[in-house]
């Protein structure tokens, strides 16, 4: 705290890894003599630049963009890029810390960063985005490439942004680099499914987590946080192994549709019309619309999938949604749950997915775009589906395994921690001190 002060959510990241670890310590003090804890945690590199932009008025606009390389010893830096007006520091860095063991989980090379700008697109014309964006890549294209850091989308990046980006890095470079951003168009390198890949490899690993103890999504009751990019395909997988979705959200407030929430409606309001979830009850006039996000932990489900931001469920939360009968957590988000809500919900024996585990699939169906990328072919649909799966599986067990081994048996926070920690800690060890 000491070197890094006001930085709390960066030390939240850090305290739940470091907490995970100690049975690693214990058992391997090699780690430990070779200062892997304090070289891991303290970012390679960390680049912020100024981001001047004209709007449509002609006034000057200036914003603050940030690139944190964390850890390349796996493979170049991978991870997405946030535009927020929340965006500071500190949340740039616990970012980057997740991306580096989750990368790792995902059993692909790459390492582990992030980025992003306190730019807030909401209410921006698509010029004003462009122009944003636009020089936002001017200094950052400095700084990525296909073999040396790889960025994405995160909230409020999507595939307008990473396209207006793709074009101003390939005209400042005056060539077709293909890998350096994932998240791209289908018709220029983009690969099928990445669009759905997170919030189907969430429910991909919660239906693991339930399979373990008999249960399942069919007939199940759930409840997605967020409206954006996680959520809605966490909805439309849920929907497509049974599940009745009754509520989801955005910033200002939540829906809640008893009838099961209407996935159309949604897409329409959210990627068409960039719009709030507000509109929904226009078209649905039996939903409730509540201002304000917290009450969605109120509504009864069997499942619960917080898909939109860093602790936005906390131990009142938790309680809550126990007491209304939820039996699994599968965190779509990064760090949506606080420390205090995590040990609410392992205290109480509910499964519990955390964020670096249960989210994992979007990035490694990036790096499974970057492999398409090098090879110069597109997978189908149903293969790139098909290895996602693989790979969601592969975490959940890799992660109980290593929970077990190291005396935390069914804690996947401990099992995903230690996991994804261990390949990353010996590639630091075999490189040196670097
Ligand atoms: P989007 O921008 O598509 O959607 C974000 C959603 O969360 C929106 O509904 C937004 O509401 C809501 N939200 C954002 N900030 C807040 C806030 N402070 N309070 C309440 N609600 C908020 O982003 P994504 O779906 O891509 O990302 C959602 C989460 O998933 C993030 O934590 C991200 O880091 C994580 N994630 C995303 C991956 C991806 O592939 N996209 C991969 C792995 C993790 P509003 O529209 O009102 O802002």
């Amino acid at each position: 705290k000491k070197r890094n002060p006001n930085e709390s959510e960066f030390h939240q990241a850090v305290k739940e890894i470091f907490d995970s670890l100690v049975p690693v310590f214990a058992k391997h003090p090699k780690y430990m003599d070779n200062g892997i804890l304090e070289r891991i945690s303290e970012p390679e590199r960390i680049i912020t630049f100024r981001v001047p932009w004209v709007d449509d008025q002609g006034k000057v606009r200036v914003n603050r963009g940030f690139r944190v390389q964390f850890n390349s010893n796996i493979g170049p830096y991978k991870g997405g890029l946030r535009f927020h007006p929340s965006v500071n520091a500190s949340i740039i860095k616990f970012l980057g810390f997740e991306q580096i063991l989750k990368n790792s989980l995902t059993g692909l090379p790459i390492g582990g960063g992030k980025g992003g700008s306190d730019f807030d697109p909401k209410g921006k014309s698509d010029g004003e985005v462009m122009r944003f964006t636009q020089s936002f890549m001017m200094e950052l294209s400095q700084h990525i490439g296909p073999d040396i850091d790889v960025p994405a989308g995160d909230i409020g990046v999507g595939a307008r942004e990473i396209g207006y980006m793709f074009g101003q890095y390939k005209k400042m470079r005056g060539s077709f680099e293909a890998g350096v951003l994932t998240g791209k168009g289908l018709g220029y390198g983009g690969s099928l499914t990445r669009t759905e890949a997170t919030g189907y490899g969430t429910v991909y690993f919660v239906e693991e987590m339930l399979k373990d103890k008999g249960l399942g999504f069919d007939g199940s009751t759930v409840v997605v946080s967020g409206s954006g990019n996680v959520s809605i395909y966490a909805i439309d997988k849920a929907n497509q192994l049974g599940a009745k979705v009754v509520a989801c959200s955005d910033s200002g407030g939540y829906v809640y549709d008893p009838n099961g929430i209407n996935l159309a409606t949604v897409k329409r309001i959210k990627e068409v019309e960039r719009g709030r979830i507000s509109e929904y009850i226009l078209e649905h006039p039996h939903a409730q619309y509540h201002a304000g996000c917290e009450g969605i932990w109120s509504i009864p489900c069997d499942i619960a999938l917080p898909c939109a931001t860093q602790n936005e469920l906390d131990s009142m939360a938790a309680q809550l949604l126990i007491a209304n009968g939820v039996k699994a957590i599968g965190e779509g988000a990064n760090m949506p749950s606080t420390l205090e809500a995590i040990d609410v919900f392992l205290e109480n024996n509910v499964l519990f997915g955390p964020a670096k585990a249960a989210n994992a699939g979007g990035v490694a169906v990036s790096a499974l775009e970057m492999a398409q990328n090098s090879m110069r072919l597109s997978w189908t649909f149903e293969e790139v589906d098909a290895k996602l799966q693989q790979i969601m599986t592969n975490i959940y067990q890799n992660s109980m395994k290593a929970a077990e081994e190291y005396g935390h048996p069914g804690n996947l926070v401990v099992g995903a921690n230690i996991a994804g920690f261990i390949k990353v800690a010996d590639a630091m060890m075999t490189q040196g001190v670097i």
